[in-house]
């Protein structure tokens, strides 16, 4: 559990606020998040990094909260996007478009006009095919396109497949055999100009060596460049650094970067990164509160007001998080109070289910609690890939989002209302 979020008299805590005040205050299901801990994450990279020239550009699609945007530009941040939404929503946080790289295998030429436009520092361009594009549109616009290769190294992140992406099966990336052919063609384009290159092999990546393979691979191509006189301003080495859901024993970001510096000694090239989940994953918890007790002839199951739709994860990547009781009967158990005058029940083992029509809706397999009706539960490890990830199946309004500044609330995004779902729909004549 991250240092932000503890006990206090039995009561667990973001900071110095009570969870169970939040979900007085603004309902379930929730997201909440710590301002310290999103702060003291950027903070372990700059601090690693101080001394070298770097960008750290946050990888928005983690968790593109306006609030956590603007949080990171504070610190001075840069950000990675995938999207033409994300650039809208960067900039609309008070992020700087000079710092922006622009990742995704299918940049659309709107997307790519967007991003001239605002003069973003690099497209990191994944294909032969979306070169040419960038190409003819930075020529139409009369302007000149910043780029970089994204290399697939073809390393084994060793992580889950839906989220490794530096194999050469997957479908991101330059492959490495044909990187240098297509800087040269990029070379001899005068509307594009090569600053630099960049690679990101996958995440939640719980061991350095396949970071470090794939810089060593990286190298190799940054040498054969400069052998042709195609010099590099900047290497990009992606995002991907894991986090402790259960008993995963990632690198300590300083030792992380500590690798990599090993691995780029005597290189001068401004270093970007572009971590994501490492950033926010520990810094945000979703708050939810049990609807009904469900007895089975063979589990029992504990059904929850927040399910798949607001936390994907378990349903998508069988991924484990925490669950943690909100109010704890002694100052050690780790099993919830029940509410007086509701039918509680001794700790025993729950299915932890939302009310979604698919057996994939669970947010937490055989969990020993003691948990009755109305008892508030805090799922931990859900600042990455939880919000960011939500949808609205079964009609469900998105859940408020609520950042925690030392003893301040801050409500940084309503709970959706159902009008606001359909409002874009008609019926017909
Ligand atoms: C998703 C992504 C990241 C961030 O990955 P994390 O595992 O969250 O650090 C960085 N770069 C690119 C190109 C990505 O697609």
């Amino acid at each position: 559990m991250d240092d932000h979020f503890n006990y206090q008299n039995k009561q667990l805590h973001v900071e110095r606020v009570a969870l169970a005040d939040i979900a007085a205050l603004q309902g379930t299901p929730c997201y909440v998040y710590s301002r310290a801990a999103l702060t003291s994450g950027f903070r372990q990279f700059s601090d690693a990094l101080q001394g070298r020239d770097h960008l750290i550009c946050y990888a928005v699609k983690a968790n593109s909260n306006l609030a956590i945007l603007n949080v990171f530009a504070r610190l001075g941040a840069g950000f990675d996007i995938v999207s033409g939404g994300e650039l809208q929503r960067v900039l609309a946080a008070g992020g700087d478009a000079r710092k922006v790289v622009f990742s995704g295998v299918g940049k659309t030429v709107a997307e790519l006009r967007m991003a001239l436009e605002a003069d973003i520092l690099c497209f990191n361009v994944e294909s032969a095919a979306e070169l040419d594009r960038l190409n003819e549109v930075a020529g139409s616009m009369g302007k000149v396109a910043a780029i970089s290769l994204r290399v697939n190294p073809d390393v084994d992140a060793k992580t889950h497949p839906y989220i490794s992406t530096g194999l050469k099966q997957n479908k991101f990336g330059v492959a490495y055999t044909e990187a240098v052919a297509l800087y040269r063609k990029a070379h001899a384009m005068p509307i594009l100009r090569i600053t630099g290159m960049d690679c990101h092999i996958g995440s939640q990546l719980t061991e350095t060596s396949p970071f470090i393979a794939a810089v060593e691979k990286v190298l190799v191509l940054v040498d054969a460049l400069a052998a042709e006189g195609i010099a590099l301003e900047h290497l990009d080495l992606g995002g991907g650094l894991g986090i402790c859901y259960q008993d995963e024993t990632p690198p300590a970001i300083a030792d992380y970067i500590a690798a990599l510096l090993g691995a780029l000694q005597g290189r001068t090239q401004k270093l970007i990164l572009e971590p994501g989940r490492v950033l926010v994953g520990n810094a945000g918890v979703l708050l939810t509160r049990v609807e009904y007790i469900k007895p089975g002839e063979e589990k029992n199951f504990a059904i929850v007001d927040a399910a798949m739709n607001d936390l994907m994860r378990p349903a998508l990547y069988d991924a484990y998080h925490d669950i943690l009781p909100v109010v704890r009967e002694t100052e050690n158990d780790t099993l919830p109070q029940a509410r007086e005058g509701t039918n509680a029940k001794s700790p025993s083992v729950f299915e932890i289910v939302g009310p979604i029509c698919e057996t994939g809706d669970f947010i937490g397999h055989a969990r020993e609690l003691a948990i009755a009706p109305s008892s508030l539960l805090a799922v931990m490890s859900a600042g990455a890939y939880g919000m960011s990830m939500s949808s609205n199946y079964n009609t469900r309004p998105r859940a408020a989002e609520v950042m925690v500044d030392g003893d301040q609330v801050y409500l940084v995004r309503e709970r959706e209302t159902v009008q606001q779902l359909i409002a874009g729909e008609k019926i017909i004549a």
